[in-house]
Order: structure tokens, then C-alpha cells, then sequence
């Protein structure tokens, strides 16, 4: 059995932050050097400002980067309240502490079920991870990601996704759009991520891990809608954020 990570605490200057889509950012940190920082696929770090006089809370944030890349983390993060707003004021350059990692959900190499993937919005960041580092160690687990998000512009790491799908067979990806009605040339599925549609796609359920994040009510959605299909509770692993 892999035990969990150390956990530790350190200072990283942000390397790189890009618009991912017009309400997120991603900002990747760098690894302080010789720093031995590991983690599961799907752990979060506690991240908060360095100094800063107004806000000294820390806030969690999914890594979304493999733990195979050397050097370097990812989180991504939608502008919400006062801590998001002034992650989205920083440059790179600048400094953020973080601790970690912490959590329960994620994903190891013992795991050799088919594994189920579902994310509403933001929720897709440690399922990024868990998928980069199964494509990264070529691991023989198949992979189905069901994905969810409000309007087409606000996919993340769709473009990434799309090319993992063309090159793996062992991955399939399905995105819904819910808010789907301003968006006539959408092509793709609209609604919710539904029965049907994971009926239809889900062979033998029972016999998969589900990773599930997203908000509450989404995440409970999901949960009972497994349950339909015979999933055991203990077959499934959330992720709750709000
Ligand atoms: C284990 C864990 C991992 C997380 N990973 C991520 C991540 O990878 N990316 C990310 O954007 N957030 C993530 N979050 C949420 C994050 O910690 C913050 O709560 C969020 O960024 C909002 O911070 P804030 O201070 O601006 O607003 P807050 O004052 O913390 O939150 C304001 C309200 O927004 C709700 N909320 C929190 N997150 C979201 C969200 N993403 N979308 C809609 N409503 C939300 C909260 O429940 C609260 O009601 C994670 C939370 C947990 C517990």
C-alpha cells in the first residue's frame, strides 16, 4: 500500500499564469530546488499570499499538474470572493506559500480498476492530474471522463483533452453543456450529465472507481445516479468544494 505524502511547507515563485478561459486562471508555481515535494494525483495544497496585510487565510486548491512533471504545480481557479480576486491580481513573478499535500482523493498505481471520471466547472482540476499522470506512465487503465460545464467557452483544458482522446483508445471524453440554449452552434451533447448518458456508456459499472468533484448538489446528483445504475458507495470517491 503507497502511503500518503509528507506533508510540507514552502514558498514558490508563479512561472507562468494563463487565461484558460475567459473565468479562469491557471497559474503553475515552481518547485523550490532539491525540494523532494510529492503527491497523489487528485491532492490539494493549501496556498495563501506571502505578507500580505488583508487576507491571511489559506485557501485549498486541487493540483491539476501530473506528479511526474518535475519542478512545478498547477492549480486552476475561477474568480469567486475576496481570495480569488486577489489570486487574480497577481503576476508572475510574484509569490504564493503552500502546504500540503492533503486529501484522500486520489489516485495510485495500486488502482487497477477502469476508472470513471466526473467533474462539474472547476471540479475538473484533480481529475487533470489523475488523468496527465495515468497518460504520463502509460498505464493500462481505461479512462472514461464525463464532464459538465455551463457554456462552451468555459471547457478547461479542452484543447488537451481533445488531443489525449485522438491518441489514447483506452480514453473516451464526454462534455455536456448545460446552459446550451445561447449557444446555437454547439454541436456537441447539451443538458446535464444524466442517466442515459451514463447508462449508455458506463459498461459494467460495478466493476469501476468513480472519481466525482464538483459542487454539492452536483456531486449528490451523480452519487444517486450511480447508485441507479448498481454502483456501490464504496466504488465512488468525491471531492466537494462548495
Ligand atoms: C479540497 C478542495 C480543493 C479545491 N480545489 C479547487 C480548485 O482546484 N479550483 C477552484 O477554483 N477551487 C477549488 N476549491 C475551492 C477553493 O478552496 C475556494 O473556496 C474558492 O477558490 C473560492 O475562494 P474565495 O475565497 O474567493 O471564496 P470563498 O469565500 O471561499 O467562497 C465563496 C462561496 O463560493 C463557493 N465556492 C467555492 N469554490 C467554488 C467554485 N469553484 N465554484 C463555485 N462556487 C465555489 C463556496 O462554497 C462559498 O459559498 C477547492 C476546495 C477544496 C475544499
Amino acid at each position: 500500500m503507497q502511503q500518503p505524502r509528507q506533508i510540507q511547507e514552502f514558498v514558490s515563485k508563479i512561472i507562468e499564469i494563463k487565461n484558460e478561459t475567459p473565468t479562469v486562471k491557471s497559474f503553475k508555481v515552481e518547485l523550490p530546488e532539491n525540494a523532494d515535494i510529492k503527491f497523489f494525483p487528485g491532492q490539494f495544497f493549501m496556498v495563501s499570499f506571502v505578507n500580505d496585510p488583508e487576507i491571511k487565510t489559506a485557501r485549498a486548491y486541487s493540483i491539476a499538474s501530473s506528479p511526474l512533471e518535475n519542478g512545478y504545480l498547477e492549480i486552476a481557479l475561477n474568480k469567486i470572493a475576496a481570495f480569488t480576486a486577489k489570486m487574480f491580481q497577481l503576476k508572475e513573478g510574484d509569490f504564493l506559500k503552500l502546504k500540503g499535500p492533503y486529501g484522500k482523493f486520489y489516485f495510485s498505481d495500486e488502482i487497477k480498476n477502469n476508472l470513471v471520471l466526473i467533474a462539474g466547472g472547476t471540479g475538473i482540476t484533480p481529475l487533470m492530474s489523475i488523468l496527465r499522470y495515468c497518460a504520463g506512465k502509460g498505464l493500462s487503465n481505461k479512462i472514461q471522463l464525463f464532464y459538465s460545464v455551463k457554456v462552451p467557452e468555459e471547457i478547461i483544458f479542452h484543447n488537451e483533452i481533445k488531443k489525449a482522446k485522438e491518441k489514447n483508445p483506452n480514453f473516451e471524453y464526454f462534455i455536456t453543456i448545460t446552459r446550451a440554449e445561447e449557444h446555437h452552434e454547439w454541436k456537441g451533447k447539451r443538458g446535464r450529465i444524466d442517466l442515459e448518458l451514463l447508462k449508455g456508456q458506463i459498461e459494467k459499472p460495478e466493476e469501476k472507481l468513480y472519481f466525482l468533484c464538483g459542487s454539492k448538489e452536483f456531486v449528490d446528483n451523480v452519487i444517486s445516479m450511480l447508485q441507479n445504475l448498481g454502483v456501490k458507495r464504496e466504488q465512488v470517491k468525491t471531492d466537494v468544494w462548495g
